[in-house]
């Protein structure tokens, strides 16, 4: 068959849908694109969506991943406010909400996740939001009027970054945060300490080590009242539950794929049925530094994993083995982090941490597995470098400022 009689089936128009469409046509491919997305936008990236968007100082638009003459120069069937309903593997056809049936050669999975919702009593009534999409920016946004009350359940990421974003508009914020430090489930204490004294020091109240066991419409239309676990109340106008995501596996699931709280993957993006593939945040895949099965949610695993899947599906040899990176804007700080930091890791501390700008470095045995800190992009391209060639590094050398990490 040659390639224009194949079709490629990509469900999920996100990031990674959208590079795996973009990846297909630049590697060549001439067939047919069926591109499923259940939203009404087309693919876009979701970084701003809690920092310039939410704030109103940029379009939605801005997001788009490719301008609408360039995507629609990829020549993609793109199918909106559409989902995939099932996938019949025996006779290789995709079904969608409203009745028709695609047939595939090949099929990308990129579904992507859905916020986590509280389920606590009260957790239905307005005023409580969630934030994902483009749709949920624009209704958080206008729910965060100067001067009202915004309570953030969850001190992850999102939770952090509405909370800035937040106090930057002029609103009053408290966030409650279940562990015992923030953004423990991706950074070492180091940073959660920094992080929590940047909140404070913009006026943020953070509650760590409890949770919100019910919200209640506060007397004479006073807002929302949430109690907390402890017994306290507080009142609030707005509700952001940020308290991460939940893959959107159903679809695989229900035809028999592996799927271990998303799809699992090999390195080159196969599920467990070679012509069924899946990237970016509900891909599971056993990522080496880490040495475990995990999901990424990150933009740039997104694109990366979307360009490795649709090359994959082209028969090009392809390893998805990313040193996985983050970034974070808060309160015009940038936080980045390269690498995977464990608590087996040696922290090395360059710069001064009760500042805006240092690096923490996470040595093992002798090499750097992992760097993070605000405002140090310089120091952290090198340090990128020193985890990517595994360089054997001096403890007391990384932590000198004087000693340039270009000499290391
Ligand atoms: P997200 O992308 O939503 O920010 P993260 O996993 O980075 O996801 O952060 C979610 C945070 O929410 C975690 O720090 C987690 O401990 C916290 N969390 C989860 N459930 C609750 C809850 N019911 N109350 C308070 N915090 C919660």
């Amino acid at each position: 068959m040659s390639t224009e009689d194949r079709t490629i089936a990509i469900v999920g128009a996100g990031q990674a849908g959208g590079w795996a469409a973009q990846t297909l046509r630049s590697e060549g491919f001439g067939g047919r694109i069926v591109l499923i997305g259940d939203e009404a936008h087309r693919p876009y990236e979701r970084p701003p969506l809690s920092k310039s968007v939410l704030a109103g100082e940029a379009l939605a638009e801005t997001t788009s991943l490719q301008k609408p003459e360039a995507f629609d120069a990829l020549n993609v069937d793109w199918r909106p406010r559409m989902s995939a309903t099932r996938i019949d593997r025996a006779s290789k056809q995709l079904h969608l909400s409203g009745g028709d049936v695609v047939g595939y050669d090949k099929l990308i999975l990129c579904t992507g996740g859905r916020a986590r919702r509280l389920r606590i009593p009260g957790s239905e009534l307005p005023g409580i939001f969630t934030l994902r999409s483009i749709d949920d920016a624009a209704a958080l946004g206008a729910a965060l009027a100067p001067g009202k009350r915004l309570l953030v359940v969850g001190g992850g990421w999102i939770g952090l970054e509405v909370a800035a974003t937040a106090r930057r508009k002029g609103l009053d914020v408290t966030v409650v945060e279940a562990m015992h430090r923030l953004c423990e489930r991706t950074v070492p204490p180091e940073i959660s300490a920094y992080l929590l004294r940047l909140h404070a020091s913009h006026g943020v109240r953070v509650e760590l080590g409890t949770g919100i066991e019910r919200l209640a419409q506060g007397a004479n239309d006073a807002g929302l009242l949430a109690t907390l676990v402890d017994g306290r109340t507080l009142a609030c106008d707005v509700v952001l539950a940020g308290i991460g995501l939940v893959a959107n596996d159903e679809l695989a699931r229900e035809a028999g794929l592996q799927c271990e709280g998303g799809i699992v993957v090999d390195p080159q993006c196969r599920s467990c049925d070679p012509d069924i593939l899946a990237a970016g945040d509900v891909a599971v895949w056993h990522c080496e530094r880490a040495g475990r099965r995990m999901r990424l949610e990150s933009w740039q695993n997104a694109q990366e994993q979307g360009i490795a899947a649709a090359r994959s599906a082209l028969g090009i040899e392809v390893s998805h083995q990313p040193l996985p990176w983050f970034w974070s804007d808060q309160y015009g700080i940038n936080l980045q982090i390269f690498g995977m930091p464990a608590p087996e890791h040696r922290a090395v501390v360059r710069g001064d941490m009760q500042s805006d700008s240092f690096v923490v470095f996470f040595l093992d045995v002798g090499k750097v597995a992992a760097a993070l800190g605000p405002n140090a992009a310089r120091d952290l391209r090198f340090a990128r470098r020193l985890i990517e060639r595994g360089t054997n590094v001096d403890a007391s050398q990384l932590a000198d400022p004087q000693v340039p990490l270009s000499k290391l």
